[in-house]
């Protein structure tokens, strides 16, 4: 007791040392914090999908963090009752023990809700995006990362969460901003007062290169996007291949995938070896984004990256020239998806050929479509739907007034069959005015029996 006293005193007095005005406070930020690649993703286990990759990093001595945009909290729960913000916190561990597992010590998880719908839009929305943004770029700020890793922002079949390509967005425009000393400058003013908590004492940060990791059921269309990461290749250091490793980590999230991980954990060593070579043998596709200091699509992520950092980048933005006279548009995750690409560079991200989406069915699909009339005088715009047979129940179509020099959005909708489809339904949306085509839109659409909702 005596002994503790003392330290304490001890502790005391180093406190009142460092706090006299001789004691200059560190100019310099927080070393321990640097990394070489941030990921930035929405769930705890969203990691796994480039979990393989990680681990190599962390041979050769990279330094890499985690930050995720929610809890998790809207999964299901196969470990107990706990659902919502428990489901959340149960969860939380989970991901710190596999990332402890795999070798990431730094783990943030911000203030976003997990929401369950294939809609970038909602959850955006949800997180109020400009407050996530600005946790984002604070991480960013603080961690300095070379690379930032993220969720590919678009539409395709396949998972699809939106808050998966939620927190690609958010990462995108982190990546344009952090250097950006205009962007939120409380992060960077130095406080003058002691415990003065609204100015952060941040400096810029540049990161050097983007790269994405997607869900999409369709993993060929990648190919050629960005390098190719082996999961085969055995660890140096830990003597196994880095799709086992990632297994093994993988293995903490029980809450969500029970079964699976019971099964695998029966097996022994060997049994393992060869559960993980049979379930996980395709390479890690990643998909490049930016670089700040060139190079080529599919070098090697660290390729041109040196430890000295860069300055402000001042992203290339596009303007799109309105559409001229009459024209019909996609709106909704596929109209922002066109503009965010043109605001950030990022044209060359892929995109499917033909806009697409899986839906659980019987469900509604539901086709956002923006009218636009870029003529001196109103119009009358005839929308209609052409399905496959099964799909029944169009709302949305008909004529509507466009005044000149206006937009009106519409929302197409039409109920698909009960039955599930290996194919995909090809629907089209045209629309007439005058007696004439002024646009056509196909749009592909996957029936499976579950999913998300689209919205
Ligand atoms: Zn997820």
């Amino acid at each position: 007791m005596k002994i503790r006293y003392s330290f304490l005193l001890i502790l005391l007095a180093a406190t009142l040392a460092a706090q006299t005005p001789k004691t200059p406070p560190p100019t310099r930020p927080d070393d321990r914090l640097k990394v070489d690649v941030l990921l930035v993703v929405a769930h705890p286990d969203d990691e796994t999908g480039v979990s393989p990759y990680l681990a190599k990093l962390l041979d050769e001595h990279k330094r890499v963090a985690a930050v995720y945009l929610t809890h998790g909290e809207a999964g299901h729960n196969n470990m107990g009752p706990e659902r919502a913000a428990s489901l959340g916190a149960v969860r939380e561990t989970e991901l710190r023990h596999a990332m402890t597992k795999l070798g990431v010590e730094d783990v943030w998880f911000l203030d976003g809700l997990d929401t369950p719908s294939q809609d970038v839009l909602q959850s955006l929305g949800r997180w109020h995006h400009g407050a996530a943004l600005e946790e984002v770029v604070r991480m960013v700020r603080l961690t300095r990362p070379e690379v930032i890793i993220t969720w590919l922002p678009a539409v395709f079949i396949g998972e699809d969460h939106g808050d998966h390509q939620a927190s690609g967005v958010l990462a995108t425009e982190a990546f344009d901003m952090a250097g950006d000393p205009s962007i939120f400058p409380a992060q960077l003013a130095a406080p003058v007062r002691v415990n003065e908590t609204l100015l952060e004492g941040l400096r810029p940060w540049q990161p050097k290169k983007i790269y994405y990791f997607s869900d999409a059921q369709d993993q060929d269309q990648f190919k050629g996007t960005g390098p190719l990461l082996s999961v085969n290749e055995i660890s140096p250091v830990r003597k196994a291949p880095y799709g086992l490793i990632a297994m093994q980590c993988f293995g903490f999230h029980l809450t969500q995938y029970r079964n699976y991980i019971e099964t695998f954990s029966t097996l022994d060593e060997e049994g393992q070896l060869k559960k993980a070579r049979e379930d996980w043998s395709d390479p890690i596709q990643l998909t490049f984004g930016k670089s700040n200091v060139g190079g080529n699509l599919t070098d090697d992520v660290f390729a041109g990256i040196t430890e000295a950092p860069i300055g402000f980048v001042q992203h290339q933005a596009e303007v799109a020239e309105p559409p001229a006279g009459i024209s019909l548009e996609l709106a909704g995750p596929w109209g922002f998806y066109e503009a965010f690409r043109r605001a950030h560079g990022l044209q060359h991200l892929p995109k499917a050929a033909v806009p697409e989406i899986a839906i659980a069915t019987p469900a509604a699909l539901l086709i956002p479509v923006v009218l636009h009339n870029n003529t001196s005088s109103a119009k009358e715009v005839a929308l209609s739907l052409a399905t496959p047979e099964g799909w029944s129940d169009q709302t949305g179509v008909g004529s509507y007034s466009v005044p000149a020099g206006s937009d009106v959005p519409v929302q197409i909708s039409v109920m698909s069959p009960k039955t599930t489809a290996d194919k995909v339904d090809e629907i089209t949306c045209r629309a007439e005015a005058d007696g004439k085509s002024v646009g056509v839109i196909k749009f592909h659409v996957r029936r499976r029996s579950g999913g998300l909702p689209q919205n």
